[in-house]
């Protein structure tokens, strides 16, 4: 068995790996670890939750170490460019515990933060810059740095950063790097385009996949609802009120939806909070912490949170709206069943929702086990958790007013200073005037009570 002394590291790493309880490498670990200290550039085919931050952040801090002095003002060694802000701090976070007690300065820029102090920290220079690319093309607008001196690039979640439309910001931030230099790109999945951009950007890559694209992870157990757009929420509830207490994460397609949900919920007297691109990063951060720690047991996000994001408490995923682009289910799932633990997801799919569905299913290569409602063009399914019919009495206890689908209005990207608009494969959503376009089907909209993201009311009680 390969151990992490096996593959090279260095003693201060090999510390900081056992403080961790990382007993022996993942196998993206055991592969990409040896060939990034050899100095080769490295294609990895590799999901979040595979260990992949350690795999391309080990040697490169191996590296760095090995450099013996610090960086010379405004300059970095290693840049690691990702998609979201969450996943730069989760990046920037764990390479700050591997090299705990080591000289290695680790900075973070992303939007939303304050650009005068994120510039005065790198007049300082950094071994490792984590990055979103829209704040780092102001900085480097500004002068406040330069990558003259960078002879490492990783491209973290690549496929994410081309459906958000940064392609134009990569091509940018490719020419302020020296062509010498030594780069890693991973990537969930590998379409066309991303090989493109391997092509370009990576030299005689050695290539290493532990994840076929689009292969779910074995341990989600998966399933789809049929249900109409304007019962989804009642739905939830039913679905939440069953796992109490169990972290529950909910993607909705929208901002606007993803709130609205939200505050719905908070009303209903579940501990919920959002995350979207439309709060402030200081809010964001602290609603993750919150849903981290257990204070909030359900997070209602758009595809900001899709990616990367490593929750290990997350058991049950709700994809309440499908995505539009297939590979976000894959994504999405994702964040349940981290760490060897098991998790559930559940699609809730509305009439006008079929074609994402098959679309989710030709990527996963199998069909969605039914759990509920009854499929629109298939046999009838036995209903698990069936949604009342209109009309349908409401069970004891059941608030007054159900609450409307929202409706989907067109996902624009989510991330930092997007350019180059729409998320590929996005379409047009709803089909207005049928049954199921989140239009109100003869009640009255439930109006939400409480409105701020995050707030505790008390737990609700199972009926
Ligand atoms: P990542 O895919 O980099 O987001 O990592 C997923 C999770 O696995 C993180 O919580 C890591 O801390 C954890 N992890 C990564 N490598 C190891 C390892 N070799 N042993 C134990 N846990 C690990």
């Amino acid at each position: 068995m390969t151990t992490f002394s096996d593959l090279g590291l260095t003693p201060n790493l090999l510390k900081a790996l056992d403080r961790l309880g990382f007993d022996k490498p993942t196998p993206i670990q055991a592969q990409a670890i040896p060939q990034v200290l050899a100095g080769r550039d490295l294609m990895g085919l590799a999901q979040t939750g595979t260990g992949k931050t350690a795999a391309f952040g080990l040697p490169l801090l191996n590296r760095i170490l090995d450099i013996g002095h610090p960086p010379a003002p405004r300059t970095v060694r290693a840049l690691i460019l990702a998609p979201t802000r969450e996943l730069v701090a989760q990046i920037a976070d764990h390479l700050m515990l591997f090299t705990k007690g080591t000289p290695v300065k680790v900075q973070k820029v992303i939007g939303g933060a304050s650009l005068h102090k994120q510039a005065e920290a790198l007049a300082r220079g950094a071994d490792v810059l984590v990055a979103t690319p829209g704040r780092l093309i102001d900085l480097l607008e500004r002068r406040a740095l330069t990558l003259d001196a960078t002879g490492y690039l990783v491209l973290d979640e690549a496929d994410q950063m081309l459906d958000m439309g940064f392609i134009h910001l990569l091509r940018q931030i490719a020419r302020y790097l020296p062509h010498k230099r030594q780069t890693l790109m991973f990537s969930a999945t590998m379409p066309k385009l991303i090989d493109e951009i391997a092509e370009t950007y990576l030299r005689d890559p050695v290539k290493v996949a532990v994840n076929p694209p689009g292969k779910t992870a074995d341990r989600i157990d998966q399933a789809v609802h049929f249900v109409n757009q304007g019962d989804k929420a009642k739905l939830l509830e039913d679905y939440l009120l069953k796992h109490p207490g169990e972290a529950a994460l909910v993607f909705n397609r929208t901002k606007h939806g993803a709130e609205k949900l939200m505050k719905l919920l908070v009303s209903w007297g579940f501990s919920a909070g959002s995350i979207h691109g439309n709060k402030s990063q200081n809010n964001r951060e602290r609603t993750l912490a919150a849903f981290r720690a257990g204070e909030l047991d359900v997070l209602v996000a758009t595809d900001v949170a899709a990616r990367g994001i490593d929750i290990p408490l997350v058991r049950h995923v709700y994809n309440y709206d499908l995505p539009n682009v297939p590979d976000n289910y894959v994504h999405r799932i994702g964040r349940t069943a981290r760490a060897g633990a098991s998790g559930k997801a559940v699609a809730f799919c509305a009439p006008a929702e079929q074609d994402e569905l098959k679309a989710i299913e030709k990527v996963t290569g199998q069909p969605l086990p039914v759990i509920g409602g009854t499929p629109y063009d298939g046999p009838v399914a036995k209903p698990a958790h069936a949604p009342r019919r209109p009309g349908q009495q409401k069970p004891q206890g059941a608030r007054k007013a159900r609450p409307q689908g929202d409706r989907p209005q067109g996902g624009k990207p989510q991330g930092d200073r997007p350019q180059g608009g729409k998320p590929q494969g996005a379409k047009p959503q709803g089909k207005p005037g049928q049954r199921g376009d989140g239009k109100p089907q003869g009640q009255r909209p439930a109006q939400p009570k409480v409105a701020a993201s995050g707030n505790r009311p008390p737990r609700r009680q199972p009926r």
